[in-house]
């Protein structure tokens, strides 16, 4: 695999465990049993010299489409939220494109209360859609500030997107918009009517298989195996989706007609499984020797689901990888 180690302070930059959580690890916390790299910041003035807010811990998953941050960032966002943070899912355009027989109006309407019933399996703080045009959403000056003012108000600790060279055209745009608005978060002046971010966000990239310009590198990677039944309960919200409109672009509607009743659970579960969740278990196997640098002595998952760190937010130190993935 080819590693991009430009950002990496000294060769290797494996951290010994004992300087992880600022020479404090506690012994037997995942931290601790972990060997990671460090990162240094590359745009200027997102630099760790400025303290946390106080309250819960806040991360906003932002995605093109009304389903990605689930399909993606299902199982992270689960673990997330079982450590008591708040994660907000976005999708910033509507959806109204993502069916084959409604009218893009009735999709945008269905795709919005289907969010919603996602929210509450989930668990999330939110599902915010900003309704930018499907399959049309361009990375303007204005979507721009939009995004920015929005990220601004929830002023989260964390964002994960999309990588800029992503299959689809609106996840690419989406990844462009907040990669563009990243050092931009902290300008006072520039969208004054959402208050800077003195504390700019370190932001992540969400999964994909594409190599060129490079292929993801994995610098976070989470366990997914436990969360899979809790996420296939979220896809389940979007019947629009993973029953008819998904199936149907994939050719595979014959398998949901064979599903019969998705009420039946294990059975259901299988289906989402079987057909969602090959990103995690290819993650598994991509990133397998990353896993071992990562967590020493722990078997490799079936399932995981891999994170790279952004050059474009926040460089994240020792507390934030303790906030995100330490027990
Ligand atoms: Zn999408």
């Amino acid at each position: 695999m080819n590693i991009n180690r430009r950002n990496f302070l000294g060769a290797g930059a494996v951290a010994a465990a004992s300087t992880l959580v600022g020479g404090k690890a506690s012994a037997g916390s995942t931290v601790a049993a972990t060997k990671r790299r460090r990162f240094v910041g590359s745009c200027p003035g997102v630099i760790n010299t400025i303290g946390r807010r106080p309250g819960p811990t806040r991360i906003m998953v932002i995605g093109a489409h009304p389903d990605d941050a689930d399909i993606i960032c299902g199982c992270f966002s689960l673990k997330l939220i079982e450590k008591g943070y708040k994660v907000k899912f976005v999708s910033i355009t509507d959806g109204r494109m993502g069916h084959q027989r409604l009218t893009p109006d009735e999709t945008a309407r269905t795709r919005r209360a289907e969010t919603l019933e996602a929210a509450k399996r989930f668990g999330l703080d939110g599902y915010d859609i900003y309704g930018a045009p499907d399959c049309g959403l361009i990375p303007t000056y204005e979507w721009r500030c939009r995004v920015a003012a929005e990220i601004r108000k929830y002023e989260p600790d964390y964002i994960i997107t999309h990588r800029t060279c992503d299959y689809h055209a609106d996840h690419r745009a989406t990844g462009t918009l907040v990669m563009d608005a990243g050092y931009l978060l902290g300008v006072p002046h520039w969208v004054p009517e959402a208050p800077a971010q003195r504390r700019r966000p370190v932001i992540f990239y969400m999964s994909d298989a594409f190599t060129v310009p490079k292929e993801m590198r994995a610098d976070v990677l989470i366990d997914a195996g436990p969360y899979l039944d809790r996420w296939c309960e979220g896809l389940d919200a979007q019947v629009s989706q993973f029953y008819d409109w998904l199936p149907w672009d994939m050719g595979r509607e014959d398998e949901v007609r064979a599903l019969g009743d998705r009420k039946d659970i294990p059975r259901r579960n299988a289906y989402l499984k079987k057909y969602w969740s090959g990103r995690k278990r290819r993650d598994a196997v991509r990133y397998a020797d990353a896993w071992r640098e990562q967590y020493p002595g722990k078997p490799v998952p079936e399932f995981v689901e891999a994170y790279e760190v952004s050059e474009y937010g926040r460089a994240p130190n020792d507390e934030d990888f303790r906030i995100l993935i330490g027990e």
